[in-house]
């Protein structure tokens, strides 16, 4: 079975104010993410990718449809269980979301600290994760003295430390300038081949899904409008 996969999914917001009308951010999306793709999901601001993203992470609940993330039905979980499927997924985010009051060390030591891992396992690892990215050298720093690529491929170190089996990168190369954009998609791509992390990019950046995903969908108003091999779904015949 799909690693992820999604079986008509809605999420709607109650309405902002009384006498808006209620927001269908997510409309009826049935996909299947298999194991090992990078899976792109594309799509304007306020498509509904995010909303996507929290609900296949549970940080969110659906307001119908079905949910599996490793043949688990997470829409029937409770909150504890819940916490054991978040652990088998990494996130990495378009600010980075790193602690700027430690060290790249600490920050990528934080999610095996909270897992409860032993100090000498937390070091080894977050050593290992460091020549993985590349930043040896900066175990010490702290995250206002990296560039921006430097400080998410912190943040794919963090995400993956505890070894998830899907890694969500919502916008994670918007915030970079073109070069910086393709060394983190270079090393997603790695992350993918050689570890075999199944990973699902969102962006609003068709550059992006042609350099790194297999598979796309294309996300308007809360729907997925066209779904497929990348290579089908943008060609012009
Ligand atoms: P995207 O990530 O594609 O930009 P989002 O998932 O952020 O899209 O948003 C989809 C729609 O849902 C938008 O209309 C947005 O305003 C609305 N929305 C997102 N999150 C919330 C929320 N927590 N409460 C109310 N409306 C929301
Ligand atoms: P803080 O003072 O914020 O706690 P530290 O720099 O002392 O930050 O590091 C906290 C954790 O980060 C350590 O327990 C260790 O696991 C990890 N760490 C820091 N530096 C390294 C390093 N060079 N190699 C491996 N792990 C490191």
């Amino acid at each position: 079975m799909a690693i992820v996969s999604l079986a008509g999914v809605t999420k709607t917001y109650p309405p902002a104010a009384k006498g808006d009308a209620p927001v269908t951010a997510v409309d009826d999306v049935s996909l299947d993410i298999e194991r090992g793709d990078v899976f792109g999901i594309i799509g304007y601001s306020g498509a509904g990718k995010s909303t996507l993203v929290r609900l296949i992470n549970a940080l969110e609940p659906a307001s119908g449809g079905t949910i599996h993330v490793d043949d688990i039905d997470i829409t029937a979980l409770s909150e504890r269980e819940l916490r054991r499927v978040r652990g088998g997924i990494g996130m990495i985010f378009q600010q980075f979301n790193l602690f700027s009051s430690r060290t790249v060390g600490a920050n990528i030591a934080y999610p095996l600290r909270l897992a409860g891992w032993k100090k000498a396992d937390i070091d080894a690892r977050v050593a290992e994760l460091l020549t993985f990215v590349g930043l040896s050298d900066k175990a010490k720093a702290y995250p206002e003295q990296l560039s921006g690529g430097q400080k998410q491929r912190v943040g794919i170190a963090r995400a993956l430390a505890t070894r998830p089996r899907i890694l969500l990168a919502d916008e994670a190369t918007s915030a970079l300038d073109p070069q910086t954009t393709h060394e983190v998609l270079e090393l997603l791509k790695r992350v993918n081949e050689e570890q075999g992390v199944t990973i699902v990019v969102i962006t609003h950046e068709m550059d992006v899904i042609q350099t790194i995903a297999t598979k796309v969908a294309v996300m308007e108003k809360g729907r997925v409008i066209e779904h497929g091999d990348v290579f089908d779904v943008f060609s012009n015949p």
